[in-house]
């Protein structure tokens, strides 16, 4: 089966949009943060639920945008576009947020979180911090977001974990007994000065992964954000993928 993983939308129609017709899949696993930031919190969520994701898990703006928690630690930025975006959503919309089930999910042999497996709020960008995390009992193979940067942590043994950005379109294949924690990158919002929405297509049959680096229509997306008030800098920090 061919499974499209998800993270980090962040209310970015227009990347989204473009991410689902690059590839044909069967099921989708979404690892949170479907809203925040972005013009179009209604239109993503509406097409999120219609996917019927086989998985799908919140991320912290998803708990923020929908009322469930004031904006503590959040940025400026952040802060102002989680209020626009609590506002802007619909009653059913900001409900169906509101009950999205709290990583990590177990399916399979893959384990499914926003931030890390330990605490959904954590930000996994380093080899020292998945090192703490392998004394957990758990699937080999998990998939994380939360920090919008696409990357591959190998974990070769304790003592010695590769990782790897992932700048361009590649595969991979998933080695037996090997564990691994893989950040597919962010649909709607990159934050490492490459624009094009990411994600990732796992076959689970042959344990394979592409990952997608997909331009969309970036002036659509920062239009939108301006009229709609939002703050500019997220509007131009698309153009960059800051
Ligand atoms: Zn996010």
């Amino acid at each position: 089966m061919r499974i499209l993983l998800l993270s980090d939308i962040h209310g970015n129609l227009e990347a989204l949009q473009t991410i689902l017709q690059a590839t044909p899949f069967e099921a989708a696993w979404v690892l949170g943060d479907l809203v925040g930031y972005g013009a179009d919190p209604n239109r993503v969520v509406e097409i999120i639920r219609d996917l019927q994701p086989q998985v799908l898990i919140r991320g912290n703006h998803d708990r923020v945008c929908s009322g469930l928690e004031p904006p503590e630690g959040f940025s400026r930025l952040a802060r102002e576009a989680a209020l626009w975006t609590l506002d802007a959503l619909t009653p059913e919309n900001r409900n169906y947020l509101r009950t999205l089930p709290k990583g990590p999910v177990v399916q399979g042999n893959y384990l499914i979180c926003h931030g890390s497996p330990a605490d959904e709020d954590e930000y996994l960008w380093n080899a020292a911090q998945v090192e703490a995390l392998l004394g957990f009992q758990s699937p080999p193979v998990c998939f994380f977001g939360h920090t919008h940067v696409p990357i591959v942590f190998r974990c070769v043994d304790r003592q010695r974990i590769d990782s790897q950005f992932i700048q361009n379109p590649s595969e991979m294949i998933l080695e037996p007994a090997t564990r691994f924690f893989i950040n597919p990158g962010a649909v709607g919002q990159p934050r490492n000065r490459d624009p094009r929405a990411s994600a990732a297509l796992l076959d689970s049959a042959t344990g394979t992964i592409n990952f997608l680096k997909v331009p969309y229509d970036i002036e659509a997306a920062a239009l939108k954000i301006e009229r709609a008030g939002l703050p500019p800098p997220l509007a131009e920090r698309l153009f960059g993928g800051w």
